[in-house]
């Protein structure tokens, strides 16, 4: 075990936060101070906090608040703005953002002001982790923390290597968008799968495909590849050449007894019992590995939804499942989460650098992308200022310009899965990374003498 730990005080509102960074960085997180711990916090821990870094009870204290309000103790007056923040070229984001006025040195900085303030054993950072985790506009607080953590505790932050994955889900069409009548034509899927593949066999990357093994013919269910044998073709070859893989993505995509006129019903997990999800799961693994050439590594349920018998039946076939983000260690039993909520909200025009960012501070960036471009991604460019954004973007969207993205190394979802799993056994001992099975851990921050 490690000898520098997180302090998060009882009953705050940080802790999920401080489970989820203690898990990514391989530090202990507790809520007994000691001279050994650094404190975090909200704002409204603040003179908790303080007091215990006064008495040398804490080596030190990071504080978070969005919530604007005037200086209170060490922690500096805060004001909001909303706008476009830029950090750097390539380093814009968007959204409300909380600039911070007091003593201490910017640690975090944009053309709005401070974001991030550094005072001796005192860190405040201007935004709120557990409200904003996963958008972009944020992506500037992790390095600062990892850098006061280390120096503070004199120990490395034991990190993943800059990792990120995208999926690209619902290829090359389901029964649920067939009865929305939202499919395209076999011929269609392959002109865009074309300059799609293409984008990440040129760069070396992989792009995850989430595809279900049934489509519908009228009433029937029929194999997908009767529908579009041409678009399945081309994911074959790549699956084949290692720049995609297949995420097993369930049967038909649909519940059936669920979805009528009126209604359609995609969880196509979340009511089956462990039998029935048992015999869907086999029969979409078997498709996948004749007519796509290989055996799935990981399941993402449509809509996440899981009902408590698939998740048996994929423990007992040994298949793990993606499950959606949530605070905490992102290993969960046999199964790993997705490391940022769906949306990545707050990204600016094409800058995809804060991704990297997030890479680089051991988050990596899970995207996941149904029409070519992120979630969300009209809201944040609508308005005229953002017309050239729009123009670019129908030509060349998000997921074709992703693996071009530098600083991170897109990833198949089994190799993801594996890494996370192996990084849940890393422990940090002294100044040392013990890392199981000798997988690649980044170390940030080398122990310095403390202030
Ligand atoms: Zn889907």
């Amino acid at each position: 075990m490690s000898d520098g730990t997180i302090f998060a005080p009882e009953g705050s509102g940080i802790r999920p936060f401080a489970d989820t960074i203690g898990w990514l960085w391989r530090v202990p997180v507790t809520d007994s101070p000691s001279g050994r711990s650094v404190g975090i916090g909200t704002i409204e821990d603040g003179v908790e906090l303080e007091a215990l870094v006064a008495s040398r009870q804490l080596a030190g204290a990071a504080v978070f608040g969005s919530r604007p309000g005037p200086d209170q103790g060490r922690v500096p007056g805060r004001q909001r703005l909303a706008g476009t923040a830029r950090f750097g070229p390539g380093l814009a984001t968007q959204g409300d953002f909380t600039v911070l006025h007091g003593p201490g040195r910017a640690v975090a900085e944009s053309s709005f002001g401070a974001h991030a303030l550094r005072d001796g054993s005192w860190l405040t950072l201007g935004f709120d982790p557990v409200a904003s985790w996963g958008t972009l506009q944020h992506f500037w607080a992790l390095r600062p923390l990892a850098d006061f953590l280390a120096e503070l505790l004199q120990r490395p932050m034991a990190m993943l290597p800059p990792l990120g994955m995208v999926r690209y889900d619902d290829v090359p069409g389901t029964a649920e968008q067939q009865l929305k009548g939202e499919t395209k034509s076999d011929a269609h899927v392959r002109r865009r799968l074309r300059r799609i593949l293409g984008a990440y066999r040129r760069a070396g990357a992989v792009i995850n495909v989430a595809v279900a093994c049934r489509a519908l013919d009228g009433d029937r269910e029929v194999p997908l590849e009767s529908i579009w044998p041409g678009s399945l073709e081309m994911l074959r070859e790549g699956i084949a050449e290692g720049y995609v893989e297949q995420v097993c993505h369930g049967y038909l995509h649909l519940d059936r007894d669920r979805s009528g006129p009126d209604e359609i019903e995609p969880r196509e997990f979340a009511r089956l019992d462990r039998p029935e999800a048992h015999r869907r799961i086999e029969a979409a693994l078997e498709w996948g590995t004749s007519i796509l050439g290989a055996r799935p590594r990981t399941f993402i349920a449509p809509n996440w939804g899981y009902s408590s018998g698939s998740l048996e039946a994929l423990g007992e076939i040994g298949l793990p499942a993606w499950l959606p983000f949530r605070f905490g260690p992102l290993v969960d039993g046999p199964n790993a989460r997705e490391t940022l909520v769906s949306t990545v909200n707050g990204i600016h025009d094409l800058d995809y650098a804060p991704l990297a960012a997030l890479a680089a501070a051991g988050l990596p960036p899970y995207v996941t992308i149904h029409g070519g471009l992120m979630d969300a991604r009209f809201d944040g460019l609508r308005g005229l200022r953002h017309a050239g954004a729009l123009a670019r973007l129908a030509l060349r969207r998000d997921l074709v310009r992703l693996p071009g993205v530098p600083g991170i190394r897109w990833v198949g979802s089994g190799e993801l899965m594996e890494r996370l799993r192996a990084h849940d056994r890393v422990e940090v001992a002294g100044a040392e990374i013990r890392s199981p099975d000798g997988v690649e851990v980044s170390a940030h921050g080398a122990p310095v003498a403390a202030p």
